[in-house]
């Protein structure tokens, strides 16, 4: 029996784990859950899995008298301070942004195991992150799926360097859109992805495919792989989670249902595979195409690759910017096109400093926000 903190409970993520708890009471507790605001489905949350601590960041206005049985703490580090209280087995970060990059810090310390779904905690301090958890000794097991397929297919190769990493890419809902078509795309166009479902935040990604330039940064970080050699390939089935070249040009493929609970259950019971009633693959019906990313109508990953080459606070620009302008988007109050020039504009005009804490980080961040915001005024 495992203890599991589920930071980011209510989320797509989130909910998912708890599925997985669900279905294996023998092998997960759910520990500590926590969420930003939305305090109703938290506390229904609570009452179903009955942790030993909850959290979140906004207090609500009352405390329902049946879910107070469990420790709770409100306010930015709600999640942080309920992991250094219980000290939770695992940790599972789901929280969506850089807001969830304290609470991964913290669940270096507190946790044995990061399960590591915010992604934006290694674009943002992808170098202070990995020097902590090998400081501390820690692993940082991928939810991500792609790059869970890579590190289950690196599992395979023994002590054999992986040469090339291919990350596969749905496309997104404009993948086969015009360029004008994509500048004017509305927020529900952008919502409806092909194959995922997710959160807004990383479905509004999928469609700029600012989410595969992210993962690019997340790989780099995770398995230390230059840009150069981690290439992103568009195959829009979504069966083909990702894969690995070797020297002899051996590629390695993970496969299975587009299903999140695939990865999430590999990072909870890693060793050990954990069932969820995954649809199985009928191969004789399956067609499996590929085709390459076209960086025109998608400039976003293009971007990604420069932050990442730039290095510094770069990846943290381009990351505060995307958070910025992709809230603004939602918001309705720039077209889906501005999303990369808002991202372009704040890696043209933010200084790129030299990345060594946590607050030089967050002030990367603060940055390019205020660029962002700024430039949205003066639309
Ligand atoms: P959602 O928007 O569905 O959920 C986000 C969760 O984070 C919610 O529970 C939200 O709470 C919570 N949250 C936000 N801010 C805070 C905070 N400061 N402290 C605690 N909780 C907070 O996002 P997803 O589940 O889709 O994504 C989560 C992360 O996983 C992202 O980084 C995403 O890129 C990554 N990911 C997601 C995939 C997916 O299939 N969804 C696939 C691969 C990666 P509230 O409900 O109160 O707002
Ligand atoms: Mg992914």
């Amino acid at each position: 029996m495992r203890t599991l903190a589920v930071l980011g409970a209510t989320g797509s993520i989130g909910r998912q784990a708890l599925d997985l708890i669900s279905r294996h009471p023998d092998s997960f507790k759910a520990a500590v859950l926590t969420a930003n605001q939305n305090h109703e489905a938290l506390f229904d949350l609570v009452r179903a899995f009955r942790p030993a601590a909850a959290g979140l960041v906004a207090e609500p206005k009352v405390l329902p008298e049946d879910v107070r049985f469990c420790d709770w703490y409100f306010g930015e580090d709600a999640s942080e301070r309920a992991l250094r209280a219980h000290r939770p087995d695992d940790c599972l970060a789901a929280v969506v942004g850089i807001a969830g990059l304290g609470a991964v810090m913290a669940a270096l310390e507190t946790s044995q195991r990061v399960l590591l779904a915010n992604k934006e905690a290694l674009v943002t301090a992808g170098d202070l992150v990995m020097a902590r958890a090998r400081a501390l000794n820690k692993p940082i097991l991928p939810v991500d799926s792609e790059h869970s397929a890579i590190f289950q297919c690196l599992e395979g190769a023994g002590d054999n360097a992986p040469k090339r990493l291919i990350l596969t890419a749905s496309g997104g809902p404009f993948r086969t859109w015009s360029a004008e078509a994509i500048e004017r795309a509305t927020v529900a166009d952008a919502l409806g992805h092909p194959t995922w479902r997710m959160g807004k935040k990383i479905t509004v990604d999928c469609a700029t495919m600012m989410n595969k330039g992210l993962e690019v940064i997340e790989a780099h970080h995770l398995f230390g792989m230059p840009s150069e050699a981690i290439d992103v390939v568009v195959h829009p089935q979504s069966v083909i989670h990702s894969m690995v070249e070797f020297s002899d040009g051996a590629v390695l493929a993970q496969m299975g249902a587009p299903d999140m609970r695939g990865p999430i259950g590999y990072a909870m019971g890693y060793p050990e595979r954990v069932p969820y009633g995954a649809e199985p693959l009928n191969f004789a019906k399956l067609t499996i195409t590929f085709e390459a990313p076209d960086e025109a109508r998608f400039p976003c990953l293009r971007l990604a690759r420069e932050a990442l080459a730039s290095g510094g606070g770069a990846p943290a620009i381009l990351n505060g910017a995307n958070e910025a302008a992709v809230a603004a988007f939602l918001e309705g109050r720039i077209p889906f096109g501005g999303i990369p020039r808002l991202v372009g504009t704040a890696l043209d005009r933010v200084p790129k400093r030299v990345i060594d804490t946590m607050e030089d980080v967050a002030e990367a961040d603060r940055l390019a926000r205020e660029c962002v915001n700024q430039a949205i005024r003066a639309l």
